[in-house]
């Protein structure tokens, strides 16, 4: 057993060496066999991998990750976490998941188990098992390879946080031994958080795929093989280049579909592959046409698709855990056959979860330290696409009675939030789960927006490009992206994002006062600057205007600081704007004008979108009614500020 592996080892390095591409620096590759057990829901597995020691230092161990060992027991640091539910679905405590590494070698056949140990970088709790370390009988030299041979047995749990089965739908994630990253002769790899995804190296993953003949399989990357065993088993094997992470789902009940698509500007061409619940087919066509729209908006957006195909995996009813995932080239989205026609959840899901191509799947940034990067940027891309193909006022409901844009619901989701939590922070130090998804998806994605409405659609369209051209396949941190910024813009953004990305501050400013009276006679010992106010009252008497001392007040009742414009609306109908660099608490604007105030409105063209309370953002002021009308009347203001929020 042991020689014939390492033949096949050898030979698959040997083709691995001539199949590099160019896109990324390739660290890794995986040859991994697999075969479904579905009566014992598992997975037995043979991994063969290279791995670049791209460091100028001699590394002594490597560390894997060994995440199905988060559904081990409920000690593990994923467990304590979540408290044993993830995105609202329970696991189950009869069908616990892990993996188990039978063997360990490297290519002169040492043997490497008796030095494997399990580590817990990042909270010390000896019942987690999900990293593990080996040490090696030599260092790997700087800039030289090792090749590693792991067999394993990874038991899924029934569906829970992203992988495991359901009946017989399986879905394979998280679910061999991977190699962890080696920044500056270090090594970085996380334990399994509740509340975190991944990170990885780019490279070469080969993987067949051996399942019972009825089971249709979907995987990550090219089909390139396809084999009738003798056993009545089927073995597929998927092949992509330039990926760092790879998972698939078998299911006899999918639907397969596979359609041509192709861009002309840019170009892009590839292959959609669609496998779809029996119970869902009425779903087909939600799910085909908002995937094509994802891949033309992140084309033309970021830079073309660039891989030959693109895998959407359904899940089966139940296995919704399993839903709103991404992997590279492959995601799973998530429907219900009565999903109303008006509510845009498949659509937007689909778009996510295909966006997820480029802010984790190419940008690869580490999503443990500073998930932003991929969910922040994702969610702003959501947001941008669904009004481009959904309609600005109702790309999540689209009722004639109601309508809400996904933005609406982006910024409902600050409103009354605290301020535990900046956006950016290592993932399982957030404050709780909501906080680590209010920072890393809403937050984050409304600071985009407000740098967008701040900086100008062109110039963010600039920024947002170059970055992707510039880190794509290179990991990117969040000062390269701040870099990108101010080299495209000219502009030293420092103080925008010092602010919105490491202080858990708010940032909310309101119209403070709004009062109108007539002008009164001057009496007493003045300066100069009554003057003015003299000359009108003049003209009043002369019984030609009857003038009014105006006051607004506006004032910042956040940490946070933002150039702020004022709208000052009079009775005739005249309108004022305003600049304030919005640094004091407050500022009063005096206008003494034959005309009343009548409404002033804060940040008028709803541009800070990272403001926590948008009611008090506007006053209105209606003198000669009953002070009870008058409260009505002020109910009515608060309704239609709601309303004009929500038809932004
Ligand atoms: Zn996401």
């Amino acid at each position: 057993m042991k020689n014939r592996f390492l033949l096949v080892g050898i030979c698959l390095l040997a083709l691995s060496q001539i199949s590099f591409s160019s896109l990324s620096k390739p660290i890794i590759d995986y040859r991994i066999k697999a075969a479904l057990i579905p009566e014992e829901k598992a997975v037995r597995g043979q991994e063969v991998l290279t791995w670049l020691n791209d460091s100028d230092e001699f590394i002594g161990e490597l560390q894997f990750h060994l995440y199905l060992n988060a559904f081990k027991n409920n000690r593990s640091t994923f467990m304590k976490e979540s408290l044993g539910t993830h995105r609202g679905f329970p696991s189950d405590k009869k069908n616990w998941g892990y993996i188990e590494v039978k063997t360990l070698q490297i290519e002169n056949g040492a043997d490497l188990m008796p030095d494997f140990e399990y580590i817990q970088p990042d909270d010390g709790n000896k019942d987690d098992q999900t990293v593990a370390r080996v040490l090696l009988p030599e260092p790997v030299p700087p800039h030289e390879k090792i090749t590693i041979f792991i067999e394993f047995y990874a038991k899924l749990p029934k569906v829970f946080a992203r992988s495991g089965f359901y009946d017989d739908f399986f879905m394979v994630a998280q679910w061999f031994p991977k190699i962890g990253v080696l920044r500056d002769g270090v090594w970085n790899c996380h334990q399994y958080h509740s509340s975190s995804e991944f990170f990885a190296d780019f490279g070469t993953y080969e993987v067949e795929i051996t399942v019972p003949k009825k089971y249709v399989v979907g995987a990550c990357g090219k089909r390139i093989k396809e084999v009738k065993n003798p056993d009545g088993t089927m073995t597929y094997t998927h092949y992509q280049e330039d990926i760092h992470d790879f998972a698939w789902a078998a299911c006899p009940d999918f639907v397969e579909f596979k359609e041509k698509y192709s861009l002309k500007e840019p170009k892009v061409e590839t292959e959609i592959i669609l496998l779809i619940h029996r119970s869902h087919l009425n779903q087909k066509e939600r799910y085909l046409s908002s995937l094509k729209n994802g891949i033309e908006f992140y084309s033309q957006n970021y830079g073309p698709y660039p891989y030959q195909t693109i895998t959407l995996i359904d899940p089966a009813p139940r296995a919704y855990g399993a839903g709103g995932m991404e992997y590279p080239t492959l995601f799973t989205s998530m429907s219900f056959h009565w999903m109303p026609k008006w509510l845009y959840i498949t659509e937007m899901v689909t778009i996510h979860e295909f966006g997820h191509n480029y802010w984790y799947g190419m940008i690869g940034s580490n999503e443990f330290e500073e998930a932003w990067l991929d969910e922040g940027f994702n969610t702003y891309s959501e947001i941008k696409a669904m009004a481009r193909y959904y309609g600005e006022d109702s790309s999540q409901v689209n009722l004639s009675w109601l309508k809400v844009s996904d933005l609406v619901s982006q910024r409902f989701q600050l409103i009354g939030s605290g301020k535990m939590d900046p956006i950016i922070k290592k993932s399982w130090e957030y404050y709780s789960g909501g906080s680590y998804s209010l920072n890393s998806y809403n937050k984050a994605a409304l600071t985009l927006l407000t740098l967008e409405n701040y900086l100008g659609k062109e110039k963010m369209s600039e920024i947002m490009k170059s970055y992707f051209e510039r880190w794509k396949f290179k990991h990117p941190t969040t000062e390269d992206f701040i870099a990108v910024a101010e080299e495209v813009s000219g502009l030293d953004l420092g103080w925008f994002f010092d602010q919105f990305l490491y202080s858990p501050d708010k940032l909310d400013y309101a119209i403070g006062a709004l009062k109108s009276d007539p002008l009164k006679e001057a009496e007493g010992i003045f300066g100069g600057e009554v003057k003015e106010v003299e000359e009108k009252k003049k003209k009043e008497e002369a019984g030609k205007e009857k003038y009014y001392r105006n006051e607004v007040v506006v004032i910042r009742k956040g940490e946070l600081i933002f150039p702020q414009e004022i709208l000052i609306r009079f009775e005739n109908g005249k309108e004022i704007r305003e600049e304030w660099d919005g640094k004091d608490r407050w500022k009063r604007f005096i206008y003494v004008r034959p005309s009343r105030v009548k409404y002033a409105k804060i940040d008028p063209d709803n541009k800070i979108l990272i403001d926590t309370n948008f009611l008090n953002n506007s006053m209105t002021i209606e003198e000669n009614e009953t002070s009870l009308l008058k409260w009505a009347l002020g109910c009515m203001s608060r309704f239609q500020d709601i309303l004009s929020f929500i038809a932004l």
